[in-house]
């Protein structure tokens, strides 16, 4: 009886039970093998790539299965809270191609029947559950204070025992309730715990879908499932609102995974089915031959703001996010060239179970195996975007010139190697500077470029020569045999072996000639073929192009 008196003074106005809350929120009807995920991020600051990297998990294998992926706010440290975050998480899984069947839309909006979706909607339902725990003697109230609770994990540490509010420790785990509402009658401040019934010596033995079997021992701490404001602990709501909404998987950072033997143990204290769990490796970074975890504050590729900069397309992100997440996706796209990323099956069960590398250099090679295959107008349509945000000298060079634009996007596309020149938007005016005359005459004489080995005033000579016989209207055949003989009749080698049997017969080799009018045109080494890049020109400029050079 007096439980019952404490758990109505401590939870007052809160008339319902559990059971109408497991009523309200009825097991969900969906195929079999269908899944319930969540993003469940607090609203503490903007996304990370590691939220992406979950949410894209999460999101797989819903939709893989035809279950429901939904967005929960997990927003019960207020103090923490910043202002658009909630925002900026919705748009940002939106803009990486993931939405969301259920949970909140906006600062105060949600669609789905398991809501409210935000933490902070849902204090009532908590405190049943905590009333609910009180009136059976599974919890109580506590009312040490911070300096207490200090003083005893010192003496924890100089014993050399495992620190925390557990056992002979928890000084009020054993008060009477009549103390207790004592106590809460003179005003003193609490908090709610559970009285852990957990012995430590005790192993649990756990199937974790990413990590595999795994056992640790029973949590004995008397957790806080309800803080001085009110409102729960990340570990109270968590067991709460996944057994509500259903959830049939929980996929979260392994950083939760110290955290799980309190879970466990407060699914069987509240008579709730417990999901399955899959802890995600923390994204790490090779930072000089040592592994990190990627850093929101060190690294600029940690905040996913950075992508939309440098103009990685989010399919790239994407599909490098699906490498790490499976190493099979990089044999899988090999296979399946152009098949859409979403066809690919996500597999738990075949993720790394410690640290997810995280490494540009691969990004970019993912993101050029992506823009390789997108055709000109598509290529057109997404740099444009792009640089009308970044980039206003390219957007309006680019948008004058359509018809140039899409004919130099689509150099070297056809063949099954397409070229792999651009890996982000922000790569695109430095390998196609040279088709617009206004960037070209910004180009000092230190950037030009030069075929190694061959000096400017060779170069030159090379030139003064080309240019008198150059023909424009020839196909690449003819170009080419024109460039041979002129290469020829100007002291070159044509063939690999007769220059390397007798090099000091020749001046050089027919590359250098070729290289030469590479530089004039483009004053770059590395550029897609030559004559294509001539033909796109036209004539007009490629002669202007070769007095120019002349007279650098
Ligand atoms: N709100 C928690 C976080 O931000 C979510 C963890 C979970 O997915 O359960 O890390």
């Amino acid at each position: 009886m007096s439980l019952e008196k404490l758990s109505e003074m401590l939870f007052k106005g809160v008339d319902k039970t559990p059971e109408y809350f497991i009523a309200k929120y009825p097991k969900r009807e969906l195929k079999e093998g269908a899944v319930v995920t969540r993003y469940a991020p607090s609203p503490t600051g903007f996304q990370h790539i590691g939220g992406v990297f979950a949410a894209l998990i999460n999101e797989r294998l819903a939709s893989q299965t035809k279950g429901i992926f939904y967005l929960r706010i997990e927003d019960t440290d207020q103090k923490r809270e910043v202002a658009g975050a909630i925002q900026d998480t919705i748009d940002t899984m939106h803009n990486f191609g993931m939405n969301f069947n259920e949970g909140t839309t906006g600062d105060n909006t949600e669609k789905g029947s398991y809501g409210p979706y935000r933490q902070s909607q849902r204090s009532e339902i908590y405190k049943t559950f905590a009333k609910d725990l009180v009136k059976k003697g599974l919890a109580y109230p506590c009312f040490c204070t911070p300096e207490e609770l200090t003083e005893l994990r010192e003496k924890q540490i100089a014993e050399k025992i495992t620190t925390g509010y557990y056992g002979e420790y928890a000084k009020f785990r054993n008060l009477s309730p009549e103390e207790a509402i004592e106590k809460i009658n003179n005003g003193e401040k609490y908090i709610i715990r559970i009285k852990s019934p957990g012995n430590f010596e005790n192993r649990v033995e756990f199937h974790d879908l990413i990590k595999g079997d795994i056992s640790f021992p029973e949590s004995n701490q008397d957790i806080v499932i309800i803080k001085g404001d009110g409102l729960p602990t990340y570990h109270f709501a968590h067991v709460i609102d996944d057994a509500l909404m259903r959830t049939t998987h929980v996929i979260r950072g392994e950083e939760w995974l110290s955290s799980l033997p309190i879970h466990v143990q407060l699914f069987e204290i509240l008579g709730l089915d417990k999901p399955e769990y899959a802890h995600i490796p923390t994204i790490m970074k090779n930072d000089n031959g040592s592994k990190r975890k990627l850093s929101k504050r060190k690294d600029a590729e940690a905040a996913v703001s950075y992508y939309k900069e440098v103009g990685h397309p989010m399919v790239s992100v994407i599909e490098y996010l699906l490498n790490i997440i499976n190493s099979t996706f990089e044999e899988w796209r090999v296979e399946n060239p152009l098949t859409d990323y979403h066809d690919f099956s996500v597999a738990l069960d075949k993720m790394s179970k410690s640290g997810a590398l995280f490494d540009t250099v691969k990004l970019n090679d993912v993101s050029k195996d992506v823009i390789c295959k997108m055709k000109p107008e598509v290529l057109y349509d997404y740099y444009t975007a792009w640089a009308k945000e970044f980039d206003a000298e390219m957007f309006e060079l680019v948008t004058s010139k359509e018809e140039l634009s899409k004919q130099v996007f689509n150099i070297d596309k056809e063949g099954p190697k397409p070229r792999k020149d651009f890996a982000k938007w922000s790569d695109v005016k430095e390998k196609t500077f040279y088709f617009f005359d206004e960037l070209f005459e910004k180009e000092t004489a230190e950037q030009v470029e030069l075929p190694k080995g061959v000096t400017l005033e060779t170069a030159k000579s090379i030139i003064e020569a080309y240019a008198k016989e150059y023909n424009f209207n020839t196909n690449a055949e003819e170009w080419f045999e024109e460039l041979k003989v002129i290469a020829i009749n100007l002291g070159y080698c044509a063939n690999r072996k007769e220059f390397k049997a007798n090099p000091d017969a020749y001046k050089g080799m027919i590359s250098d000639v070729a290289g030469a009018v590479r530089s004039a045109i483009a004053h770059r080494t590395n550029t897609p073929d030559l004559y294509t890049i001539m033909q796109i020109m036209g004539e007009e400029k490629v002669r202007d192009r070769f007095k120019k050079f002349m007279s650098i």
